[in-house]
Formats: structure tokens, C-alpha cells, sequence
């Protein structure tokens, strides 16, 4: 039997201890969000993060700037919130709309208050094991691992995907000599070689590739565990909305191998709001007791 790993209660958890402690703290923390232009998806994200504040208690900030702002005007933005007091966290969604410069512009933004853990200050910090920023999704996936008491100390944990959002800090945080870490990392991309001979291998499996089903149950060890970050859209006539979200790991056909695994929807996914409230919460205290 398989246990299904609840991402949505644990990240409850973690959001109603944030909120007590949000409430012992004398003013509230701040994040602000700026989105360009109109990506529906990058829309239904910033909403979501929104409520999360209000939930919580801290404050937000949206910046809405028309698609055809230019990057003068992010910059000049971005240059403001870093000087603002009562603004923690600065968030600049992405994707930005064609003709921004996206590594340019995250680079603007104070790395004391770079709560997705994406500039390069924070992402060499967190490589060498110095206390930062982690990047949200992969924090999560940590936290996740380790409230579901899943032990990775000496573990083989094979990521599939290498981006900077995702596979890379993923590594970065795994193999750091610390709790809740301490794994044998394994990073897989669209090169690897014979990349069934590779996840077999895994005590622990991450997808991260952004591709419906890819992970079949002949890539999987028996009694690994898999942990699903994908999302991806599949069409579906027998919803309302025509599709329907399913992550990278053919879920049907692998569970049954695995010890434990994450479903899509209710997953990793909830996670990723739960750790940037965290790292606002850890701005704000890194601010006050400095
Ligand atoms: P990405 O930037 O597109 O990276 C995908 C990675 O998968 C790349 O490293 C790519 O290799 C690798 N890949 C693609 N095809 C492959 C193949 N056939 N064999 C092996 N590796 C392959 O995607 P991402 O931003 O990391 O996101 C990955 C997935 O996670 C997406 O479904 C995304 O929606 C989801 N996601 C979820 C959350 C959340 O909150 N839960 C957050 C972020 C992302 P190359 O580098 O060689 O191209």
C-alpha cells in the first residue's frame, strides 16, 4: 500500500503556524507582487497569493503594469519597493512579456527581499549552505519530505529536470549536510542517457519536466518514493472547463510501486504558496532582529 502524501494538509500546517506567528510580531510584513501584462495563469497566481496574505495577516502590494510598459519603468519600480520600509518581499511574476530582460530584472531587486530565492546572491548562498532564501517550489517539496517524516539521509534521489526554479535548487537543498537532507543527488535533463537505467535507481524520484505522464511505472524502483511537481493541462470533455491538471508521473499505473507519492492537484502545488508566505514571515524577522 501507497501512502498519499497531502500536500494540501500539510501546507494548512504550515500556514496556520505562520499565521501565530504573525501575530506576535509588531507590525505586519509586507509583499509586493508585480505582474506585466495579462497572463491569465500569472492572474489566477497573484490572486492566490493575495489571499494567502490577507489570511495571514500580512500586507500586499500589487502592481499591475500594462504589457507594453517598458523596462525603464519595472527598473524604476522595482528600485522603489527596494527602499520601501514596510515592503519584505518583492515578487516579480513570471513569465515577463517579450522584450524584458528576466535575469536583468530579478537581479534589480534587493536580495534581502528576494522572496523566491532567484537572485543569484541567494542561489549561491543556498548551493554553498549559507542560511537564505530557498526557491519556493523546491523548499516545499523539502518541507513536504520532511513533515511526512520521509527519511533522505544517505537516500538516492534522482531529480528529473534541471531548471532554476526547480531541479537545480531542488539538488542544492538535497545535498546539503543538514536535517531533512544529507541525500545522494542525481540531477536528470533531456541529454541524460538511458534515463530509466538512472530513476530506477532512486530511493526518492522528483519530476520536474513539465510533461504529461512521462514517468511510467518501468522507471520507478519498487518501493520508491515519488514526489510529482509537475502541472500541466490535459484536455478533458467530461469537465466544465474541458481539461484538467495532471502532473509528470503516469499516477494510475505507478502508484502502485511506489512507498509514497504525491497526487496533482493536492500535491507539491500547494506547497509553493505556503514557503514564499515563509520567506516574507523570514524577511520581515531577518529585518527586525537584525
Ligand atoms: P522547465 O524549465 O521547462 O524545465 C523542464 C526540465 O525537464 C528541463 O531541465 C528539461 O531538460 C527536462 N526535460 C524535458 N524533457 C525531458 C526528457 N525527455 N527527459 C529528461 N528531462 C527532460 O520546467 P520547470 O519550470 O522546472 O517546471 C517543471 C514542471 O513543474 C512543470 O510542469 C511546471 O508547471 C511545474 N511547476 C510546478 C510548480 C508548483 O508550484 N508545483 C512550480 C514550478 C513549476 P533540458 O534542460 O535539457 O531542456
Amino acid at each position: 500500500m501507497s501512502t498519499i502524501i497531502d500536500g494540501k494538509a500539510v501546507s494548512e500546517s504550515i500556514l496556520s503556524e505562520l499565521k501565530d506567528t504573525v501575530a506576535t510580531l509588531k507590525s505586519a510584513p509586507g509583499l509586493a507582487v508585480i505582474l506585466v501584462g495579462n497572463n491569465p495563469a500569472s492572474k489566477a497566481y497573484i490572486g492566490m497569493k493575495k489571499k494567502a496574505c490577507e489570511r495571514l495577516g500580512i500586507q500586499s502590494f500589487e502592481f499591475l503594469l500594462p504589457t507594453e510598459s517598458t523596462e525603464q519603468t519595472l527598473v524604476e519600480l522595482i528600485e522603489s519597493l527596494n527602499e520601501r520600509e514596510e515592503v519584505n518581499g518583492i515578487l516579480l511574476q513570471m513569465p515577463l512579456p517579450k522584450g524584458f530582460d528576466e535575469q536583468k530584472m530579478l537581479q534589480l531587486i534587493d536580495p534581502s527581499k528576494d522572496v523566491d530565492g532567484f537572485h543569484p546572491e541567494n542561489v549561491g548562498k543556498l548551493l554553498i549552505g549559507m542560511d537564505t532564501f530557498k526557491s519556493c517550489t523546491p523548499y516545499g517539496v523539502f518541507e513536504l519530505l520532511k513533515r511526512s517524516n520521509i527519511d533522505t539521509e544517505g537516500k538516492h534521489v534522482v531529480i528529473i529536470g534541471r531548471s532554476n526554479i526547480v531541479g537545480k535548487p531542488m539538488g542544492a537543498i538535497l545535498i546539503q549536510n543538514e536535517l531533512g537532507a544529507n541525500a545522494t543527488v542525481t540531477i536528470c535533463h533531456s541529454r541524460t542517457k538511458n534515463l530509466a537505467d538512472v530513476t530506477t535507481q532512486a530511493d526518492i524520484l522528483i519530476a520536474a519536466i513539465g510533461k504529461p505522464y512521462f514517468v511510467t511505472s518501468d522507471m520507478v524502483k519498487k518501493g520508491a518514493v515519488v514526489i510529482d511537481v509537475g502541472i500541466n493541462r490535459v484536455d478533458d470533455p467530461n469537465t466544465e472547463k474541458g481539461y484538467k491538471l495532471v502532473g509528470d508521473v503516469d499516477y494510475d499505473h505507478v502508484i502502485n510501486k511506489t512507498s509514497a507519492i504525491t497526487p496533482v492537484p493536492g500535491g507539491v502545488g500547494p506547497l509553493t504558496i505556503a514557503m514564499l508566505m515563509t520567506n516574507t514571515v523570514q524577511s520581515y524577522q531577518n529585518k527586525h532582529q537584525a
